[in-house]
């Protein structure tokens, strides 16, 4: 059941001007095959240096990044990271910046296979491309028009086709339906439901929304500067999220369904990831902190189907 995972321990250090700033912290996820493992949380967790490196985008300082296995950042094994990189491929939040305006929509979508070596001909070329135009629900005659031609949804859709063209085992989704009109939301989310029963795909899907979250997920990892807070899956979380901070999210969504308790949203900025609180770094925001939470990094403890990183949890206080 784990064959695809992209387990890792990193300690990340992406530069902004001339600081450091430790963007992911001793993070380690596995990613179960023909699942979707959603990350939440809000701008600065983190949650997209982790997509960028998940499919190698950005390199891990420490740490590792593997998938079957194999370490895609290992030099040593060159050709078969290459062959690997064809078995994955990532989705972005805006599709207007990720289509080249100038090119015909087959051109976009021939790209990979031309670069794999999937379709030569120009007769298999075609063939493919309408193939998978069909698939993500549009017409293989959309092919000779311009990205501009395509209403945002649209665009997603050819996105899509585009990202499948490499046949991929597992798609990193970057807030991909975040820019679209809620209405066309759904349509896209039900696709990429539909293709991942159709082709078995595996998703690590990132997004801020919880109710998006909530529909895609089988597991939900929640990130706070740069740290795991909790993972579990949706309705466990939903229903008995055990860490202050994921509480507190799913205080801030207005129409989420709460079982009778107080609510507190969450108060107060995400402080500055270039000098990040000590101890947990939620501690700040934490009506449950104490000294412990203030000197001491909590781990990720397995405890009632979810795991979680919070001393108030673990000293049975929360
Ligand atoms: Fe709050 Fe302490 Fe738990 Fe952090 S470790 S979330 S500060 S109770
Ligand atoms: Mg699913």
């Amino acid at each position: 059941e784990f064959d695809v995972s992209a387990p890792w321990l990193n300690r990340v250090i992406e530069r902004k001007g001339k600081q450091s700033v430790k963007a992911v912290d001793d993070v380690t996820l596995e990613i179960r095959k023909g699942k979707t493992f959603a990350l939440v949380g809000e701008s600065g967790s983190g949650k997209s240096t982790i997509a960028r490196m998940v499919v190698g985008l950005i390199e891990p300082t420490k740490g590792a990044v593997k998938f079957d296995d194999v370490d895609i950042w290992d030099a040593a094994n060159k050709r078969q990271v290459g062959e690997l990189r064809r078995r994955f491929q990532m989705i972005f939040q805006d599709p207007y910046a990720s289509l080249n305006p100038r090119w015909r929509v087959r051109d976009i979508v021939a790209e990979p296979l031309k670069t794999y070596g999937i379709a030569t001909t120009s007769a298999e070329i075609n063939k493919e491309v309408g193939r998978l135009l069909e698939v993500v629900k549009l017409s293989p005659e959309d092919g000779i028009k311009y990205p501009h031609q395509f209403s945002g949804g649209q665009r997603q859709r050819i996105c899509i086709a585009r990202a499948l063209a490499n046949r991929p085992e597992f798609i990193v989704c970057d807030e991909p339906t975040s820019a679209l009109d809620v209405s066309v939301q759904a349509q896209i989310l039900n696709l990429m439901r539909d293709l991942q029963d159709e082709f078995g795909l595996t998703y690590l899907f990132i997004s801020h929304n919880l109710a998006v979250v909530n529909y895609m997920a089988d597991e939900v990892g929640v990130l706070y500067l740069g740290r795991l807070a909790e993972i579990a899956p949706p309705r466990v979380l939903f229903e008995r999220a055990r860490h202050p901070y994921t509480r507190s999210l799913l205080d801030s969504v207005p129409d989420m369904e709460m079982t009778g308790r107080e609510r507190h949203p969450v108060k107060g900025e995400i402080p500055n990831p270039i000098s990040p609180p000590s101890g947990c770094a939620f501690h700040p925001r934490c009506p449950f902190a104490n000294d412990r939470c203030r000197r001491e990094v909590p781990l990720m403890k397995a405890q009632d189907g979810v795991v979680v990183a919070c001393h108030g949890v673990e000293e049975g206080r929360i």
